[in-house]
């Protein structure tokens, strides 16, 4: 509970000679004007702007800025006039205290172009004195300190505007310590399951690593004692939000919370900064790529330090930030600082590059006329990483540097991304893996059709969108490979005259899902239909004894026949009572109808059936559990490209033979290349077969042609499938 005496001794602190009369007039006041009101927590009304005079105090302000914190709600909740505050409080103090009124009035919409208006107002409201902005963080700090005592959905509305304009602001004023707590307040309430874990893994690991700070921090105390370096040594964890976002990053799990320490080591003299880096460097191992030196190069808002991570004896990571105190003074308090070290009224000053760009935003507003496009260039400055693109109806989606439309399609929703077929960007057909841009319109196509393919992974940036076609992938092929394990055991249950529907009633196969440690029978089925078990193996074992002696050694999964016929579609296969998905031809042979063929049960995706001519099959056959016997159900006039390679003499009309023999065999000709030289000609055609009879009769035709010498099937064997 913070009193008035708590404020006025915090001042004292950092401006003995202060305006004392002034804090109390504007303590009487409000508490006058706030009489008889309580906030949602039941407490009296002042204890709020007491408390923001206090954080306020904390960033070491002028009493002015203090005495509009106690004031900063009267206009908005009580009767009080701007008039009255001026007479009473002069005319700067009603100005601030109006500005910051004014902020709050700009209720938080989350449509954009309210969006952008809030943020004009607030932005020139900072221009004309930072004083407002500040207040109003300060405000803002304690309101979300004390945010459970909101209905959840206040709460939500709050927490989230937070997150999208106080925590970018106070980052972007440099005020590190204010943006800080802003993030992780927000991120409790928007997130409260993933903060909870996150804080209770946290939790863990402190306990398990018993007093891992304090032993790090006494360990680089001891060192810089040793080393004469007058050095403040601080280790604490870091901040829930933090530790998220890098997980979020590096989409690990929330049990791979590794690098939750931070220490920092405050230095007289940044010369005395470099050499702790290299006492650090010397007594641990750093990690590679995580040495940062902000000191030769600044953060846009000031922000100067060493960072470097180094992993502690027993394996245990953590950052160590090394600055001097002044640097640690702006880090924390950004802005805040430096209006300490001018001690006077905040103005637009020349050299200072934060009201620069403050003041380039000023420009902008007035410049551009459309508040999105405002938004827009808002945003960039002050989230630099991100792009802002819209859908067709204007809603804002920000995505990281190199999003594509696939992002954006899982980011409206899951079963959209599922059902991306393509998009246009501003009006025009893009390719899914095309990088959005800042203002970006985009607008997706879906397909009823329409499935994830595993390429897509490498094609989106969010952490989001790739779990979501991750996680579709695994389904889909499990599936698939549990429908046909299913079948395969099937099968060989009854070759092997074993009812397998009893085997399941009595348990019977419990035995074999402990032997081999899975835990339900689907993941019996799917590692059959992967491949990685073979039911011959399982079913064996259930066989009466006098069937195994009567069965001759052959791959006993290749008396599992499955018919196949064509269909009429290219890709769609049907097995004569089975489901349609489990078999495809392979793309590197397409066996044609009535030739040999082969099955080789491929991982996750059924069953690819080879020509038995197919040089793929030779290299497949290393896993002969895998392969499977098929054969054609059915015969239907669809049609099969077959490429034929024809050597022949270069002799004139020879060509014309051949192509008329094909032509009376009722053959169409697709496509055909022709090579010369030496006297020699080579042809290569694609055709258009029905089955292998058909293939058959057209080789013979044309090996028959006086001239002709050698007529070869041609495989594409560059399209293995398996
Ligand atoms: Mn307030």
């Amino acid at each position: 509970m913070i009193r008035f005496e708590d404020i006025l001794d915090k001042v004292e602190s950092y401006k003995p000679s202060f305006d004392e009369e002034l804090l109390q007039k504007a303590y009487i006041f409000s508490a006058l004007e706030h009489r008889g009101q309580v906030r949602s927590s039941g407490e009296p009304y002042l204890v709020h702007p007491l408390n923001v005079a206090y954080i306020l105090a904390d960033m070491r302000l002028d009493e002015t800025s203090i005495a509009v914190g106690l004031l900063h709600d009267v206009l908005e909740d009580t009767l009080t006039t701007k008039e009255k505050l001026e007479e009473l409080f002069g005319e700067e103090i009603a100005d601030l205290v109006d500005g910051v009124t004014k902020i709050s009035r700009y209720a938080y919409v989350s449509k954009e172009e309210q969006q952008a208006e809030t943020f004009r107002k607030m932005l020139l409201a900072m221009v004309s004195d930072l004083r407002v902005v500040l207040v109003k963080l300060a405000d803002r700090l304690h309101n979300m300190r004390t945010l459970q005592f909101l209905a959840e959905e206040r709460r939500q509305s709050i927490a989230k505007e937070t997150m999208e304009i106080y925590a970018p602001i106070a980052n972007r004023l440099g005020m590190g310590k204010v943006k800080s707590e802003l993030e992780d307040l927000a991120f409790r309430y928007m997130h409260p399951r993933e903060f909870e874990e996150l804080n209770e893994a946290v939790n863990e690991k402190m306990k398990g690593s018993g007093d891992i700070v304090d032993r790090i921090r006494t360990t680089l105390d001891g060192k810089m004692k040793e080393n004469a370096i007058d050095a403040d040594v601080h280790g604490r964890v870091k901040s829930i939000y933090s530790i998220y976002q890098k997980l979020r990053r590096q989409e690990t799990d929330i049990g791979q919370v590794y690098d939750y320490l931070a220490f920092r080591i405050i230095t007289p003299t940044m010369k005395d900064c470099y050499a702790s880096l290299g006492i650090i460097h010397q007594m641990w191992r750093p990690v590679p790529g995580r040495i940062k030196d902000y000191i030769a190069m600044p953060k846009p808002n000031f922000y100067q330090s060493l960072h470097t991570t180094v992993v502690a004896d027993q394996g245990q990571p953590f950052e160590v930030q090394i600055r001097t105190r002044e640097m640690d003074l702006i880090a924390e308090q950004g802005i805040a600082a430096h209006w300490k070290y001018k001690e006077g009224r905040l103005a637009a000053s020349r050299d200072d590059s934060n009201f620069l760009w403050l003041r380039q935003l000023v420009e902008w507003q007035h410049e551009i006329k459309d508040p999105r496009d405002f938004m827009n260039s808002l945003k960039i400055d002050l989230y630099p990483d991100e792009v802002y693109t819209f859908t067709p109806k204007g809603d804002v989606f920000a995505f990281p540097r190199g999003a594509t439309p696939l992002d954006f399609a899982y980011r409206i929703h899951t079963d959209v991304g599922h059902r991306c077929g393509g998009a246009r960007v501003n009006g025009k057909l893009v390719s899914l893996r095309t990088a959005l841009k800042n203002g970006d319109i985009v607008q997706i196509m879906t397909g009823p059709n329409q499935t994830p393919s595993g390429e897509w992974i490498s094609q989106v940036v969010t952490s989001r969108a790739r779990h979501k076609i991750r996680h579709w992938l695994n389904t889909e092929q499990k599936n698939r490979s549990i429908e046909l394990g299913r079948k395969l055991i099937e099968k060989e249950a009854k070759r092997h005259k074993v009812q397998i529907r009893k085997l399941v009633a009595e348990n019977a196969l419990d035995g074999v899902l402990s032997e081999y440690g899975l835990a339900r029978l689907d993941d019996l089925y799917a590692d059959v239909g992967y491949g990685k078990i073979s039911a011959r193996s399982i079913l064996e074992r259930f066989a009466p004894a006098r069937d195994k002696e009567k069965e001759p050694e052959v791959g006993v999964i290749q008396q599992a026949v499955r018919r196949i016929f064509p269909f009429t579609g290219p890709q769609s296969i049907k097995v004569r009572g089975y489901d349609d998905l489990m078999t495809y031809l392979a793309k590197c042979c397409t066996p044609l109808p009535g030739e040999q063929i082969v099955g080789y049960v491929t991982r996750g995706k059924g069953v690819a059936v080879h020509s038995a001519n197919c040089p793929n099959v030779r290299n497949l056959m290393f896993n002969p559990d895998r392969e499977i016997a098929v054969e054609w159900a059915d015969q239907r006039a669809a049609q099969f490209s077959v490429e034929l390679d024809i050597l022949m003499d270069d002799r004139q009309g020879i060509l014309a033979r051949v192509i008329s023999t094909i032509a009376n065999l009722k053959t169409n000709i697709r496509q055909m290349d022709t090579r010369t030289g030496e006297g020699k000609a080579t042809v290569e055609m694609v055709l258009e077969i029905s089955d292998l009879k058909h293939l058959e009769k057209v080789v013979r035709a044309v090996s028959g042609i006086e001239g002709v010498a050698q007529v070869a099937r041609k495989y594409n064997t560059r399209q293995a499938t398996a």
